[in-house]
């Protein structure tokens, strides 16, 4: 018999969003993984004990209507976004977009940003993985061509990412974004870069006013959250940048079954 915890293991977006639209990111705080992965990880990794993993599963699960599909993603920081109508066996793909209720986008983070994307009116939701590869590779703009809603009515949350305090690359990453860009947007790509004093080649990079700035491009204009550090927070996040082996914390959103 499952023992649920106390407390929910997970935190809510501090969005105004439809009330059709149910969204949480777990914290790594309550849960049944032990030593690297302590304590709620929701991801399969080598040396995780997929028994405890199927544990912290059921104990997300239980906190949600029981009727809900959960649709998991093989996460490849790819530029691929799928539009899905009803749950299936995991997808190689970096986000998911749907408009069916009780089907759960699932995407697993620990340090990439989870985005959290609804149109206004709740009929769809959606749900990227992005961290510099994927918003380099166009994750953002992929998710939005898989949305029928126009973008002046799509809201955005940022969820918990590796903050620009501890987010150190190389000039391969800066490259990456400016690339091919015009001067009036390679201004605005490089505000995000911040040089390191005596390190000629390394910057502090800034993630979320990355994708901010390229979901503003776009048109969606109402971009939220992005307020957490997963590398600072170590009592709540997993971070790959500080720990190396990990575990990771789930997004979820989802329409309700009203
Ligand atoms: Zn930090």
């Amino acid at each position: 018999m499952h023992k649920k915890l106390k407390k929910p293991p997970f935190l809510i977006p501090d969005w105004k969003v439809s009330e059709l639209v149910g969204a949480a990111v777990t914290t790594r705080e309550n849960g049944f993984s032990m030593n690297e992965f302590a304590n709620f990880n929701l991801a399969t990794h080598a040396g995780v004990d997929l028994c405890v993993l199927e544990k912290n599963r059921i104990e997300i699960k239980s906190w949600f209507d029981s009727g809900l599909q959960w649709q998991w993603l093989n996460q490849v920081h790819g530029n691929n976004a799928v539009r899905v109508s009803e749950a299936s066996k995991s997808i190689i793909a970096d986000a998911a977009v749907t408009d069916q209720r009780g089907l759960v986008c699932c995407v697993l983070t620990a340090d990439c940003l989870p985005v959290f994307f609804a149109a206004k009116d709740g009929s769809e939701v959606g749900l990227a993985h992005a961290g510099w590869r994927g918003l380099s590779a166009g994750i953002l703009e992929a998710t939005l061509l898989k949305f029928n809603a126009a973008r002046e009515n799509i809201q955005v949350w940022i969820g918990p990412g590796i903050g620009q305090c501890h987010f150190e690359v190389g000039s391969d990453v800066r490259d990456s974004f400016l690339q091919g860009q015009s001067i009036n947007q390679i201004e605005k790509l490089d505000s995000s870069f911040q040089r390191i004093a005596n390190a000629p080649q390394k910057f502090l990079c800034n993630l979320r006013s990355l994708a901010a700035h390229t979901l503003n491009r776009l048109g969606v204009t109402e971009v939220s959250g992005g307020d957490f550090c997963t590398y600072c927070d170590e009592d709540r996040f997993y971070s790959y940048r500080r720990d190396s082996q990990c575990g990771r914390m789930l997004s979820m959103i989802y329409k309700k079954n009203l």
